[in-house]
């Protein structure tokens, strides 16, 4: 018998009950139920002071002394509380069940052992419900290890397979197996970061010894966890640079010097011109460009995509370039014409909204050669657009697109055109790295010159007409103003409301004819829309009402002043891009918040970072850590986050050591074919066969 045979080889698991931890927890066979992890300890080796207590909700054990019994009326009957005592301070001990019993068994002035698990609330610490035995008995038995709890389920627990039972399979299977349990990294890694043995620290995280042991068990864990991820990635990487060959562009002719020399509107910032190398590098190598170019709003990447573009054009490719909406597609299509007038440059664009006879030219020219470039929506992908011979696609705002709509430009010709996808939702470096670790990614991480921060300040409701009175003077040196309202799907109706009652205070606070008001959501007609948005853009009107439908594009640069209307209810990303609608034009703009004085936790931490910086990085760290990675925009589909143990934000520093020793390892050795990585290739091999997550990271 060994780890791989199923778990009904167990003393005492049966087929049924076997097939019960199949079925709710995934565990087939003993290795399987060896790295079910528990997911908290209880700690009964240590004894806490109560003024040493910390409002982390752990569970702790105190010994100390019941001073005062009393009932508590509150709402709902009544609570029946303790007042605890130690040497270092006092704490109470609370009840909702039981009351009348467990009044008449406690003692005064004796001393006690509690254990359980801590509220903290308005600076007071308490325990409801504690397991509670006096010294006396405690000293009787001898209980000072840490013990395991495992995740359950109802009908397990239904069922008779309590935590105890768990850990009773748990252990007999450790002290069957012990000396069997393979070590899957190399002496050299294991060295390097100190690293517990593979056995020790499967047996140290489900049967610590203290509170130390169990923390270099998970390291060694998470480490492994991270390190096979970051090999599998890196590998990906690393293949398909030497196995997918790529276009070369080895020419760098008119088309683009012409550009440069001729029509570049401005100095290109350092970081451009660092990006704009990176992915030349990358185009001029033969292998096959996939890149993810970062940068805030504003940060310029259209010119480095038209730039990436041209040299495509100057080696006999055509190019495109794929937006998630139609404004956007608009958008891009007057910027790249105007940077492209007086070339001799073939610019098209392709939406739905395009008629029948145009579509059709346009696919005639794509054909034959005659249009280099074609900018569009979802239009791009269908079956009947064909290019003669693309050379590279640039995705903007790639969060929008699915990994399928990816793939599907790439069958358009041979061999597949280069990729350079452009998103304004920074990543995380180190999200980034398990989201998109098999992608280079390169940053544009400066402003043009010349830009002025948006000055951000938050206030309530109860501030509005001072913010009006604000608008006004805006207004009157000739600025335009957004309000935006949420739109939650859920609650549509009410945020209809909210929009409509704005838009009518607003309208009585801002009357015709002296102000004109545009109103833009997403239940209007298209074409109501467009009309709306463009008496904006063409300055008829100073002040757009609008939901969050100008999120993506809309590009406004006399518009100064952004209002989010019940800010606590945007999301730290949508409010970063909001704010980047303005301070696109020379003058300095503004950014308010309004919120309700109500305010979570959490709100008011977003709110703080808007106030206090508009880094696009910093804000998505912030936001990251908020709310956990697999909120994040553009990771939904990753399955490289769905860790047994690791936590992509809480251990970063671990996950840049695993990505780091990934990459020297396969630099050393490709294949892992070297003695010294025999553990590695094995586990590799194995996990890469066997492994869920895995099959979801390309
Ligand atoms: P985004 O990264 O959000 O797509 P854009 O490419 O639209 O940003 O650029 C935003 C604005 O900044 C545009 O008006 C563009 O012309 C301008 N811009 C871009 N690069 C520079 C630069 N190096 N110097 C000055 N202005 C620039
Ligand atoms: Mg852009």
């Amino acid at each position: 018998m060994n780890l791989d045979y199923p778990i009904t080889y167990i003393k005492g698991v049966s087929v049924q009950r076997a097939t019960l931890f199949y079925t709710e927890l995934g565990i087939k066979t003993c290795n399987d139920l060896l790295n079910f992890f528990p997911f908290r300890y209880i700690d009964k080796t240590a004894f806490y002071a109560i003024k040493d207590l910390q409002p982390n909700s752990s569970e702790v054990q105190i010994v100390g002394k019941i001073t005062n019994v009393k009932s508590v009326a509150q709402k709902r009957g009544s609570r029946l509380v303790a007042t605890f005592q130690d040497t270092s301070g006092t704490m109470e001990l609370v009840w909702f069940k039981g009351q009348k019993w467990i009044k008449d068994s406690l003692k005064i002035g004796v001393p006690y052992v509690v254990y359980g698990k801590l509220n903290h609330y308005n600076g007071n610490f308490s325990i409801p419900h504690p397991e509670m035995e006096l010294v006396t008995e405690y000293k009787k038995k001898l209980q000072t290890k840490m013990q395991p709890v495992y995740p359950s389920t109802e009908k397990l627990t239904n069922s008779g397979v309590s935590n105890k039972l768990i850990r009773n399979y748990i252990q007999s299977l450790l002290q069957q197996f012990y000396d069997g349990i393979q070590e899957s990294l190399s002496e050299e890694i294991i060295n390097d970061f100190k690293l517990m043995q593979k056995r020790d620290a499967l047996l140290n995280l489900h049967f610590p010894k203290n509170q130390e042991n169990l923390a270099k068990a998970q390291y060694r864990l998470k480490f492994e966890e991270l390190f096979f991820i970051q090999l599998q990635l890196v590998r990906k990487k690393l293949v398909n640079k030497t196995k997918i060959k790529g276009f070369v562009f080895e020419n760098v002719s008119d088309y683009f010097n012409g550009f440069y020399k001729n029509n570049l509107p401005f100095d290109l910032t350092n970081a451009q011109k660092r990006v704009l190398k990176e992915i030349r590098k990358d185009v001029a190598s033969g292998a096959h460009m996939n890149r993810l170019l970062q940068g805030d709003v504003g940060s310029g990447k259209t010119i480095v995509a038209l730039l990436t573009m041209l040299l495509a054009l100057d080696n006999g490719f055509q190019a495109t370039i794929m937006a998630p909406t139609e404004i956007l597609a608009n958008q891009h299509y007057m910027a790249v014409s105007e940077l492209l007038e007086g070339m001799d440059i073939n610019v098209d664009i392709l939406t739905g909204s395009v008629k029948t006879k145009k579509r059709r030219e346009i696919h005639q020219n794509l054909e034959d050669g005659t249009l280099h470039i074609l900018i569009g929506t979802h239009a791009l992908l269908e079956d009947k657009v064909k290019f003669k011979n693309l050379g590279i696609a640039i995705i903007d705002e790639q969060h929008r697109f699915g990994v399928k709509q990816r793939a599907k430009l790439w069958t358009k010709n041979e061999l597949p055109p280069h990729i350079l996808v452009m998103t304004a939702t920074p990543i995380p470096r180190t999200l980034a790295m398990s989201v998109y670790g098999d992608l280079d990614i390169s940053v544009i991480d400066e402003l043009p010159p010349g830009r002025k921060e948006v000055k951000t300040v938050h206030r309530y409701d109860s501030n509005r007409l001072s913010v009006f009175k604000f608008m006004k003077d805006e207004i009157a040196k000739g600025r335009q103003v957004y309000i935006v309202y949420p739109l939650i799907q859920e609650s549509e109706a009410m945020d209809y409301k909210d929009l409509m009652d704005g838009y009518e205070s607003v309208s009585r606070e801002f009357p015709l004819p002296k102000y004109q008001i545009s109103i833009v959501h997403g239940k209007m007609k298209p074409a109501d829309k467009d009309y709306e948005m463009q008496r904006f853009v063409n300055g008829e009107t100073q002040i757009m009402v609008a939901t969050t439908v100008i999120e993506v594009g809309v590009n406004v640069p006399n518009a100064s002043v952004m209002i989010i209307e019940s800010s606590e209810r945007f999301g730290l990303s949508q409010l970063h891009q909001l704010r980047g609608r303005v301070g696109r034009g020379a003058d300095q703009s503004y950014c308010i918040l309004l919120s309700s004085f109500k305010l979570s936790v959490e709100a008011k931490t977003r709110l703080k970072t808007m106030v206090e910086t508009s880094d696009g990085f910093k804000i998505a760290e912030v936001d990251l850590k908020l709310r956990g990675p697999g909120n994040i925009m553009g990771t939904q589909q990753s399955g490289v986050l769905n860790l047994k143990i690791a936590d992509v934000v809480k251990d970063s520093q671990i996950l840049v050591s695993a990505r780091n020793t990934a990459i020297d390892v396969l630099q050393e050795d490709p294949n892992l074919s070297k003695k010294e990585n025999l553990p590695i290739r094995n586990t590799f091999f194995k996990m890469s066969k066997t492994s869920k997550v895995w099959s979801n990271i390309s």
